[in-house]
């Protein structure tokens, strides 16, 4: 049997070291093995990575500590705008929404949108005229309510500053969530998922949902998602770049992911950082933040869950 592996993110945005209490260690640590499990179970159940990242990342968005689904931040009208995506790497289809309100699980709606759809990209209104015919429940503002989050927006609201969630300001306990995936055919693949940046405005789009750019995956090179400075991200077209190194400059999952994440995208003042698999179920998760929230399984017996370097 082939290695099957899954790597999973809730974003580069840590809470400082020094804020971080053990409590709530444990709280992030245990958010992020549950999803990690419900996703290795698939793999070992012998499904797809398209189903592995979609359960993980579905975990992830119901979890108010991640900033995505539930726990997604406030824009400037102190409402929440989703964006997300998933890529499948055997057949390089995609689905991906951005600008959505109401979905408890937008990653979903992206797997939806590339399997029930012939588009790839649905933003706004549309996006959401097509959950509402695919008959999803539409919830009410009060479900993505977050005490913490709601304050942190309250701060900066009447000002012109927006907050990446990636930020060491302050107590920024953001993240936004992803999963990559390798299964028992050597398939891979990506979904991306986040609430984007506190007091957002004009529409502002993020790299998770652009394919290319936060989330991307190819079964002849490697499945990536991203978190970090989104308006970086998508001029590095990191995902892409990464694939782009393995393919074109035959560079190995991790020197490629290393030359984008410590050179490339730092050299333009990104900051954040990816998780990604290559269909020999190699994983790496490398950052240039002070932490970054992850975890990675796979079936040679690695398991690791980590918040800081
Ligand atoms: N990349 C996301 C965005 O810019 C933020 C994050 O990764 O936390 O929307």
């Amino acid at each position: 049997m082939k290695t099957f592996s899954i790597a999973i993110h809730g974003g580069a945005g840590t809470l400082v070291k020094g804020m971080m209490t053990p409590e709530l260690e444990t709280q992030y640590k245990s958010a992020l093995k549950e999803a990690l499990d419900a996703g290795y179970k698939i793999l070992k159940d012998g499904k797809t990575a398209v189903e592995a990242v979609e359960m993980a990342v579905r975990l992830l968005e119901d979890s108010h500590l991640f900033n995505a689904g539930k726990g997604s931040v406030f824009t400037a009208e102190g409402t929440h705008e989703m964006d997300a995506a998933i890529m499948d790497g055997k057949t390089l289809n995609a689905g991906a929404v951005s600008l959505i309100t109401g979905i408890k699980n937008p990653v979903s709606l992206c797997k939806d949108v590339m399997e029930k759809s012939e588009h790839v990209f649905l933003a706004g209104n549309g996006a959401m005229q097509f959950a509402k015919e695919l008959n999803y429940k539409i919830e009410d503002a009060s479900y993505f309510y977050d005490e913490l989050r709601y304050n942190q927006w309250l701060e900066i609201r009447d000002t012109d500053s927006f907050q990446l969630d990636h930020s060491v300001k302050k107590d920024s306990k953001f993240g936004t969530v992803g999963a990559v995936a390798c299964d028992q055919n050597g398939d891979i693949a990506a979904a991306t998922s986040t609430g984007g940046m506190t007091n957002k405005k004009w529409g502002r789009v993020g790299d998770s949902p652009m394919i290319g750019a936060g989330n991307y995956a190819n079964n002849k090179t490697c499945a990536v998602s991203c978190t970090g400075s989104g308006e970086f991200f998508i001029r590095g077209v990191v995902a892409y770049d990464v694939s782009c190194l393995m393919e074109y400059k035959d560079m190995t999952l991790i020197d490629a992911a290393d030359e984008v994440i410590n050179k490339r995208i730092l050299e333009i003042n990104g900051d954040g950082g990816l998780i990604a698999v290559d269909a020999k179920g190699n994983i790496v998760m490398p950052f240039n933040t002070e932490g970054m929230y992850r975890g990675c399984k796979s079936s040679n017996g690695i398991e690791e869950i980590s918040i800081y370097k």
